[in-house]
């Protein structure tokens, strides 16, 4: 039997829950697929406790045959790319565009998201964020117009280090949610953004790392005597360092992200990676930039201290921001 204290924060958890899902209704077996995939219940976020059902949307589960993030399973290039072409093919809020080639000619995706009015007018939407982006030629009257006729883009850039592999799993998920959830936070973000998702922006590295999981990894826990962790490159002939790329440009992965954001001017650039096992948000403490406007940097601590607060809030241990950084 539980004792009184946990009934009552059991309650509050389950009440919160339900208001975090409302109007959704879960995709059967979706809650406890997720919790039981949980290491500790702290780190639940009512917002992705479930899944929502959609009749028309494949699920991940519907897809994959599994939760997204289950243990033991790595999706690779040619499963996700699928699974985004279904999305896109199911509804008129998901749009797929190809936005490079790797090395080893495999494509890189990216998922626009929006209610449909959003997809169906993004070509303006993305002229009217490139007129925003350049004041050279746009006076203030014309930001002005501009900014109440168009949306911000927020771009989501996962799988960079292939070793770090928990994003691509994550945003696929986050584009079905998008996509279906009538959740009213949701719904909002639908109305008034533009998402691009680049589920795999590494593809090489990613299928590199799912083929060495499965075939060296995979179901062994006797850590002193595995081979590492990941394979010996985490792309073609690039390591850790892939990210440090965006100065010389010179890896198809960073081109075609330099591609997207010239084409589509993202307010927001949202880089996925994973550390030792902590919830941080990186702002980043400097060296700065000298080129770029405070008021960017200050958007950054911004960013980051409201996602410490929220998932403190939730009840969540130990989330941090600050840290070295250069931007
Ligand atoms: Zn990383």
């Amino acid at each position: 039997m539980l004792r009184p204290k946990f009934v009552w924060v059991y309650l509050l958890w389950s009440a919160g829950i339900a208001v975090a899902q409302a109007p959704d209704i879960p995709e059967p077996g979706s809650i406890q697929a997720i919790a039981a995939a949980t290491t500790d219940p702290h780190f639940i976020s009512p917002l992705v406790s479930y899944i929502p059902q959609s009749t028309t949307v494949p699920s991940p589960q519907k897809f994959f045959g599994r939760i997204m993030g289950a243990p033991g399973q790595l999706v690779g290039t040619e499963k996700a790319y699928a699974y985004a072409r279904a999305l896109a093919a199911a509804t008129a809020r998901v749009r797929v565009f190809t936005i490079g080639h790797s090395e080893e000619g495999r494509e890189i995706l990216l998922l626009a998201i929006a209610d449909e009015p959003g997809i169906r007018d993004l070509d303006r939407l993305k002229a009217a964020t490139a007129e925003l982006a350049d004041p050279r030629r746009t006076d203030q009257p014309t930001a002005d117009k501009l900014i109440s006729t168009s949306r911000p883009i927020y771009y989501f850039n996962a799988a960079l280090h292939s070793d770090e592999t928990g994003s691509t799993e994550a945003v696929l998920e986050l584009a079905y949610r998008l996509a279906v959830s009538e959740q009213p936070m949701i719904q909002h973000i639908r109305q008034h953004l533009v998402v691009l998702i680049n589920p795999i922006s590494n593809p090489d590295g990613r299928d590199k790392m799912v083929d060495w999981f499965y075939r060296y990894l995979k179901g062994k826990t006797d850590r002193s005597s595995l081979p590492r962790q990941s394979p010996p490159y985490w792309s073609k002939y690039a390591f850790v360092d892939i990210n440090r790329d965006t100065h010389q440009q010179t890896h198809e992965t960073t081109k075609a992200v330099h591609r997207m954001f010239h084409e589509w001017h993202p307010t927001v650039v949202h880089d996925l990676h994973e550390g030792s096992p902590l919830m941080m948000t990186w702002n980043g403490t400097g060296p700065y930039n000298p080129n770029i406007d405070p008021i960017t940097y200050t958007e950054f601590l911004q960013l980051s201290f409201r996602e410490v607060e929220a998932m403190t809030a939730m009840g969540m241990p130990g989330v941090s921001t600050w840290n070295f950084g250069e931007a």
